[in-house]
């Protein structure tokens, strides 16, 4: 069965009349269309009985057929009502849409009340997100190479911005750096702002990057990520410039040993919040179990925070194709931030990382 004709049964097991997917991530993981329609509406509506359309912005109807979708896509200009047009489509189906399965974590409320101004009350009870979310969590083997190419760039990324780390300079001209290099090599997205902090700042393990200086005998974080063909990457190391302070090297120590240890226990009946804990444990006894501040680790795919979650109290079993990074983090306010982070894929008997630059801490400068 197609990943369509699944969600097609799913409408129909449901007795929803149709499901109104509006999530751009979701239309691409069904189509193979990706784009981000930005304030423009972009819809992939999927009937119990009857053909699916797409309903799109007129200027991306060429693309979308282009990609082999052989279902009808109606384009829409931009002083048309797309509401008015989408009930039509609906219309002409002989459906009355009494009740519509949507995407409740991505819909915007003023684009569901408009949709709903179109028909008489219908109703919204249906969220088919989890099982989206469901569906996603298992990694084909072509996604898994789609996730492979983009962790390579990870590597070619921390080459680059490595050799960037230099006393005087700043973070903003690392990012740069390394950004530069992928663009020259084509890889013109990454999947989120890429992150460079130095010292003690990068104890704030959600700033960001700025003008920070570099300086001599102090930690470097770099957490990255690049976009290939709809997948992403996502990966962290911590570098030394010049020579660590022994609490320095210390903390780096123990996240290391938290990070290696969990990723070698990663295997198929293992639970999520076991894994966490394995890490855990590890800064815990070492005694920074209050300086790392969040879950083990998150799923990723198409976008950087799936299923499955990596953290206490998440009992979901690790099947083979599941892909989650793994990163553990030493945070002391004032002192350093330490993250090491590889995203994996459960296998039959354990785990492939995507990502291989060097975790033994590594001098730059
Ligand atoms: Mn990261
Ligand atoms: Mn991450």
């Amino acid at each position: 069965m197609t990943k369509l004709e699944q969600i097609q049964q799913w409408t129909a097991e449901h007795h929803a009349s149709m499901t109104y997917l509006s999530n751009p991530k979701t239309i691409q993981y069904l189509t193979g269309f990706g784009s981000d329609p930005i304030e423009r509406v972009l819809a992939l509506v999927i009937f119990p009985d009857q053909d699916p359309f797409i309903f799109a912005p007129a200027l991306e109807v060429e693309v979308i057929k282009e990609t082999g979708w052989k279902f009808p896509v109606v384009g829409y200009l931009d002083h048309e009502n797309p509401w008015a047009m989408i009930a039509d489509q609906v219309k002409q189906r002989h459906v009355n849409p009494e009740h519509i399965a949507l995407e409740k974590g991505q819909l915007q409320v003023a684009r569901m009340e408009a949709l709903a101004a179109q028909f008489t009350s219908p109703r919204f009870d249906l969220d088919i997100t989890t099982f989206i979310e469901r569906m996603r969590l298992i990694k084909s083997e072509e996604e898994i190479k789609k996730l492979e190419i983009a962790g390579k760039w990870d590597d070619f990324a921390f080459e680059h911005g490595f050799a960037a780390v230099k006393a005087g300079k700043t973070e903003q001209s690392a990012v740069a750096e390394l950004q530069y290099a992928l663009m020259k090599e084509g890889i013109m997205e990454m999947s989120f702002g890429s992150l460079v902090q130095a010292g003690a700042h990068a104890a704030e393990p959600h700033g960001a990057t700025n003008d920070t200086k570099f300086a001599n005998n102090e930690l470097v974080l770099f957490d990255l990520g690049t976009v290939y063909d709809g997948y992403i990457s996502d990966a962290s190391r911590t570098v030394a410039l010049g020579t660590p302070t022994a609490k320095q090297k210390e903390i780096y120590d123990v996240c290391l040993e938290a990070q290696l240890t969990a990723q070698a226990a990663v295997k198929p009946g293992l639970t999520a919040a076991e894994l966490d804990k394995i890490a855990r444990d590890i800064i815990t006894k070492a005694g920074y179990g209050e300086y790392f501040i969040h879950r083990l680790g998150h799923g990723m795919g198409m976008s950087d925070h799936e299923f499955p979650s990596i953290m206490e109290g998440n009992d979901l079993v690790l099947e083979p194709g599941m892909c989650f990074s793994i990163e553990p983090g030493i945070y002391i306010p004032g002192v350093a931030g330490v993250r090491i982070e590889d995203c994996v894929h459960v296998t039959a008997d354990g785990s492939l990382p995507f990502t291989h630059t060097s975790k033994e801490l590594t001098y730059v400068g």
